[in-house]
């Protein structure tokens, strides 16, 4: 079983804070020089990250910067992070499109195996993006993993949410309308393309 030293705002921590931070491109990678080849040390880590490139859904913004708060623990064979991973995001309704601000947090155990040190069993069933690279590691899958469990695939601001009428437009959360039933085109509706994209409702269709 594993070791974890306690963590805390030791000397170490506040260093880890500085190098953790990213560069201003779009740098997700961890230098974890220190801990190579010194199997039972660990450090802890509080960075603020950019949102993986590309990294979006219909109707869930992912808001910058997520926070990493996390122990990195070196093993014999690459390093083991532990912690948790903090973001704001901003949904839409899948209704009526109405922004609705959400915290989510996600606890993340992930081993980056070092490939100069792991057995070869190991590496054949490395998942792609768990891997120590240059004494770095990416966290790119590691965040992409975290937060695709935290974002809803179909957003709702309340379960009984009216919608908007696909004629007109009309938030009927608000107001009724006098549109016919079934009578609109509905490719003119962006709702109706952005439904498209989307899984159905139970009970719909
Ligand atoms: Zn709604
Ligand atoms: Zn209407």
């Amino acid at each position: 079983m594993l070791v974890l030293r306690a963590r805390g705002p030791t000397p170490d921590a506040a260093g880890a804070a500085v190098s953790a931070m990213p560069s201003p491109s779009h740098d997700l990678r961890i230098d974890v020089a220190d801990l190579v080849d010194r199997p039972g040390d660990s450090r802890a880590i509080e960075a603020q990250l950019p949102v993986p490139e590309g990294f979006t859904f219909p109707l869930v913004e992912v808001d910058a910067p997520l926070r990493l708060d996390a122990v990195i623990e070196s093993l014999v064979d690459g390093m083991l992070v532990r912690g948790t991973v903090h973001a704001g995001l901003t949904l839409r309704c899948a209704r009526c499109l109405r922004p609705l601000a959400e915290g989510a947090e996600a606890e993340v155990t992930e081993l980056f195996l070092d490939p100069d040190r792991a057995s070869q069993d190991q590496l054949v069933d490395l998942e792609e993006g768990y891997e120590v690279v240059e004494e770095h590691l990416d966290l790119d899958a590691l965040l992409r993993d975290a937060l695709s469990g935290q974002t809803p695939y179909r957003p709702l601001c309340d379960e009984a949410c009216e919608g908007l009428c696909p004629t007109c437009g009309v938030d009927l959360n608000i107001s009724a309308c006098t549109c016919p039933q079934d009578d609109g085109d509905p490719r003119w509706s962006p709702l109706e393309q952005l439904r498209e994209q989307l899984p159905p409702e139970p009970g719909e269709g």
